[in-house]
């Protein structure tokens, strides 16, 4: 059975799934209705439409939310769906990125929903007055301390979605796993955010998010993030490798892949790309999640043959590393991003360390492959 089996189409969209409306019938009978709204950045790269789902438990909830402004189109999509937004039971994001939450307090004023959310991100929406920072944030809330894009961007695109979201009530779960309904579980799998969560639906359907996609590989955040906002977490969260990081992340897709392991023909929901290029993107999840790691384990072993030169910075490696068209614009600071990540974990497995002005050395030592296959999640 492919994912197109499972799947009625509601409303034709475009090639890359805009203006969709999907309804998808689980071999039990649940239904998932699928949602995609627009999620434009401009620019050369396009991660098409952010899925947000709506499931048709006992009563029906939402999963993510879409950009910033995208509220009145989610709503008049579910109302041709057939669902009324009163109707809504709760509402919760798989994870705290503008094109997943963007129009959470939009949908939340329109129509008084409860919002489910992981303690984490509770705590990182808030602004906290009384900390300064010394990077112009202070009117930001704690998820941007470490934001690495410059102030000209936050400032345009983000200070009104960020005040909007910083005054969401929120309905904290904690724990690692927590039972959503009587038909779904939901999973903490940090590490391309801190918050990041996986919604399993009857050992039949899981929706994960960003943390895992079909042909695009999720950049993962940095650790070093946490040191902004231990503060923060307090007293729950203590370890920055446990919620940020490649080590977070890939210990969370060893944690889906262990996860899906009993459940045959589970069909995998991401939050981006289901259809794209006029098909539908199905999901293994244990190949993909495999794919996923390789991807890093090369990743790392290129870095270091580029350090192979001699000491280099993040930004040096990723000028190194990646060609032209992805470095241009903000591309440069998404690069360095994910250089970063990965030169946290070669530090961490003693394969690099930093030496003045934070280059990155080689040590020599080749033991990143075997960390990172090692890693084990932390249920
Ligand atoms: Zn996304």
């Amino acid at each position: 059975m492919t994912l197109k089996d499972y799947t009625e189409v509601i409303r034709q969209g475009d090639s890359s799934g805009n203006g969709m409306l999907i309804r998808i019938t689980l071999p039990s009978g649940y239904t998932i209705l699928g949602l995609p709204t627009e999620n434009a950045y401009g620019g050369g790269w396009d991660l098409g439409p952010t899925w947000n789902y709506i499931l048709l438990d006992d009563k029906p909830f939402l999963v993510d939310t879409g950009k910033f402004n995208m509220g009145g189109r989610l709503l008049e999509m579910m109302r041709s769906a057939g669902v009324k937004g009163e109707e809504i039971d709760f509402v919760m994001v798989t994870h705290g990125h503008e094109d997943h939450d963007g129009s959470l307090a939009e949908i939340v004023e329109s129509t008084g929903v409860l919002v489910k959310g992981l303690d984490i991100y509770d705590r990182l929406i808030r602004i906290y007055p009384d900390r300064r920072r010394s990077n112009g944030k202070n009117n930001f809330p704690a998820s941007c301390w470490r934001c690495f894009m410059p102030e000209t961007f936050t400032k345009k695109n983000c200070i009104e979605y960020q005040r909007a979201r910083s005054r969401l009530k929120i309905d904290p779960i904690e724990g690692k796993c927590n039972k959503l309904t009587e038909s779904t579980l939901v999973y903490h799998v940090p590490g391309h955010s801190p918050d990041s969560l996986a919604i399993f639906v009857l050992g039949e359907a899981v929706l994960v998010g960003d943390t895992v996609l079909p042909d695009i590989t999720p950049w993962p955040s940095q650790e070093a993030f946490f040191d902004q906002v231990h503060e923060i977490l307090k007293p729950r969260y203590t370890a920055a490798e446990s919620i940020y990081g490649l080590r977070a992340y890939i210990k969370s897709l060893v944690k889906l892949k262990e996860l899906g392991k009993s459940m045959n023909d589970l069909i995998v929901l991401p939050a981006h790309r289901l259809f794209y290029h006029d098909q539908w993107n199905k999901i293994d999840l244990p190949t993909r999640v495999d794919e996923l790691i390789q991807h890093h384990i090369q990743r790392c072993g290129d870095i270091l043959k580029i350090l192979e030169k001699g000491p280099r910075t993040a930004r040096e490696i990723a000028v190194a590393y990646f060609k032209e068209p992805l470095l241009s614009g903000f591309g440069i600071l998404l690069a360095e991003n994910e250089i970063i990540s990965h030169c946290e974990l070669l530090n961490a497995c003693g394969d690099t360390v930093v030496e003045g002005r934070e280059k990155f050395t080689a040590t020599g030592s080749m033991a990143f492959e075997s960390a990172i296959l090692s890693l084990e999640p932390d249920w």
